[in-house]
C-alpha cells in the first residue's frame, strides 16, 4: 500500500512551534519513507479560523523548507484539501450513521448541557453527556423542531468497551470508552462537523496510512477509532509525538517566550538552524551528530528512533546552532537580514551601494558571534549612534593613570592623518606606542573605551576606519573631558 501522511493544522492562531514540529516529523517520514505528504487545512471552527492564520501556515512551512505533495494549493486526486470545502461529504456520512442507529440528533440547549455538567461536577463525576436525546420519540423530536431548536448530531459511545491501539511511539494504548465523555457531537448545530469526525472521514478518503501528530490527541484517538469501526473503515497507524516542554518542564506556551515560529524568523534565526534544531526534539541519529543539513537529516532519519520522552525547547541550544549557521552564511545574506532591524532601530534609511558596502564591513565584525541577526542592533550600535554612553564603573577603571596622555596623543596623530585605512592605522598605533612609551593594554584600552564605550569588541584597527575620523575625534574629546 502506498504510504501517505498528512499535516492537518487548524488556522486558529499564528502557527505554534509544536505544530511545526509535527509538520516536520510528517515531512521527514514522507521523505525518508518515500511517502506522500498531504497538507490539509482544518478550518471548521468558523469563529476561530481565519485566512490570515492560514496564510501564515503556508508561509512558515515554505520558509522552513517543508514541501508537501498535495494540498489546497497543490491539487491531487483526493481534494478539496480544506475542510470547509468538504461539508457535503461529512453530511453524507453523518446521515449514514444516523440511519444505521449509530448516531442521533440531539436537541439539548447549551443551558441544559451546562446544568448537566454542573450536576456531575457536584457529584464528583467526570462530566459526561447524559444521553438525554438518545431515545427521543418521533413526537418529541417534532416538538423540539417546532420550538425552533437546531439539533446537533451525536455519535453513540458504547459503554464498557476498551479501545486498544498500538502507537508507533507510545506503544500499546488502552482507553476505556466510559472515560470519553459520553455520546459525542460529530456535527454541531450550525452544521459544521467536529474535529474528531471530520478527521476520520478525511484520513480515510485521503488514503492516509500513518497519522503522526502531537500526543495531546491521544484521547481523541479512541473516539476516532470508534467512528472508523462504525463506518467500516480501516484505521491508519498512529504515532503520537511527545509534546515540547518549556525549561520549567510544563507544556511550551507563550509564558516561555516566542511560540509562533515567525517570531524566530523575524529575529533572524535561519531556517536551516530551525529545521536542524526541531528535528532533534525527540529524535537523534544513530551517530549522535547534532549539526546536520536538511539532506543529511532526511538521509539519517529513522522514525523508529523517535523516543517518547518529552523534549525541552532549549533556546540556548537553538542559539548555538543558529550561530553556527550564521557563521556558515554569506555576509550578504546576513546583511540583508540585518537591514530591516537597523532600519527599525532608526539607524539607517535607504541603503545605497556605498552604505551597503560599509554595512558589509560592519556586520562582518560581528557576524561570527551573533546568536540571531537582530542582535546586531545592540552589538553594532556604536557605529550608528552619534553619542555613546560611558559606563561609570568602566570609566573609573579605564580612564585613569596614563589614559589622558594616550588619548591626547592619539587625537593629535589622528587629526594629522590623511589615510585611516586599516594598514595606515596599524602603523600609526605602532609608532605612537613607541613614541609615548606606553604599550599593550594601558595603550589600547583607553582608546577602545573612548571610541566604542566598551572594554572589549572587534579589532580596533578594523573599527577605526569604519567609524571614521570625525566620530572618533568627537568621542576622544568627550572621553577626555570625563577625565579632567
Ligand atoms: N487540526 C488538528 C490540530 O491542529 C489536527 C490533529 C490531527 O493531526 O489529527 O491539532
Amino acid at each position: 500500500m502506498e504510504k501517505r501522511v498528512r499535516f492537518a493544522p487548524s488556522p486558529t492562531g499564528a502557527i505554534h512551534i509544536g505544530n511545526i514540529r509535527t509538520a516536520l516529523f510528517n515531512y521527514l517520514f514522507s521523505r525518508s519513507e518515500g511517502a506522500k505528504l498531504i497538507l490539509r487545512i482544518e478550518d471548521t471552527d468558523l469563529t476561530r479560523s481565519s485566512k490570515d492564520f492560514e496564510k501564515l501556515i503556508f508561509k512558515e512551512l515554505k520558509w522552513l523548507g517543508i514541501e508537501w505533495d498535495e494540498g489546497p494549493d497543490k491539487p491531487g486526486q483526493y481534494g478539496p484539501y480544506r475542510q470547509s470545502e468538504r461539508l457535503p461529504i461529512y453530511k453524507k456520512y453523518a446521515e449514514q450513521l444516523i440511519n444505521d442507529g449509530k448516531a442521533y440528533r440531539c436537541y439539548c440547549t447549551p443551558e441544559e448541557l451546562e446544568e448537566d455538567r454542573k450536576q456531575s461536577v457536584a457529584k464528583g463525576d467526570i462530566p459526561k453527556y447524559s444521553g438525554r436525546c438518545r431515545y427521543l420519540t418521533k413526537e418529541q423530536e417534532e416538538e423540539f423542531i417546532r420550538q425552533g431548536r437546531k439539533p446537533s448530531i451525536r455519535f453513540i459511545i458504547p459503554d464498557d468497551e476498551t479501545i486498544v491501539f498500538d502507537d508507533m511511539i507510545k506503544g500499546r494504548i488502552e482507553i476505556k470508552s466510559d472515560t470519553l465523555g459520553g455520546d459525542m457531537i460529530i456535527v454541531k448545530s450550525d452544521g459544521m462537523p467536529t474535529y474528531n469526525f471530520a478527521v476520520v472521514i478525511d484520513d480515510t478518503l485521503m488514503k492516509i496510512s500513518h497519522v503522526i501528530r502531537g500526543e495531546d490527541h491521544i484521547y481523541n484517538t479512541p473516539k476516532q477509532l470508534l467512528i472508523y469501526k462504525a463506518l467500516g473503515f480501516v484505521p491508519p497507524t498512529f504515532a503520537h509525538a511527545p509534546l515540547i516542554l518549556g525549561p520549567d518542564r510544563t507544556k511550551l506556551s507563550k509564558r516561555h517566550g516566542n511560540t509562533y515560529i515567525g517570531q524566530y524568523r523575524e529575529l533572524g534565526y535561519l531556517p536551516e538552524a530551525m529545521f536542524n534544531f526541531l528535528s532533534l526534539l525527540s529524535w537523534s541519529p544513530e551517530d549522535n551528530v547534532e549539526l546536520m543539513s536538511k539532506e543529511e537529516i532526511i538521509k539519517k532519519f529513522d522514525f523508529n528512533r523517535i523516543h517518547s520522552a518529552n523534549p525541552v525547547f532549549d533556546v540556548e541550544k537553538l542559539n548555538w546552532m543558529n550561530e553556527h549557521y550564521i557563521q556558515k552564511s554569506s555576509i550578504e545574506r546576513i546583511v540583508d537580514l540585518a537591514i530591516p532591524h537597523l532600519k527599525e532601530a532608526g539607524y539607517i534609511d535607504t541603503v545605497d551601494d556605498n552604505l551597503y558596502k560599509w554595512l558589509k564591513d560592519v556586520v562582518l565584525l560581528f557576524k561570527d558571534g551573533l546568536h540571531y541577526v537582530a542582535e546586531i542592533k545592540d552589538n553594532a550600535k556604536m557605529f550608528f549612534v552619534d553619542e555613546i554612553d560611558y559606563d561609570n564603573q568602566l570609566k573609573g577603571e579605564i580612564l585613569k593613570g596614563d589614559a589622558k596622555n594616550v588619548l591626547l596623543s592619539f587625537q593629535k596623530e589622528l587629526e594629522g592623518a590623511d589615510d585611516i585605512s586599516e594598514d595606515a592605522i596599524k602603523t600609526l598605533l605602532k609608532t605612537l606606542q613607541k613614541k609615548i612609551g606606553i604599550k599593550g593594554k594601558a595603550f589600547f584600552m583607553p582608546i577602545r573605551f573612548a571610541i566604542t564605550g566598551q572594554d572589549h569588541g572587534p579589532e580596533l584597527i578594523k573599527v577605526i576606519p569604519l567609524l571614521g575620523k570625525q566620530k572618533i575625534l568627537n568621542r576622544l574629546n568627550k572621553a577626555m573631558n570625563l577625565i579632567s
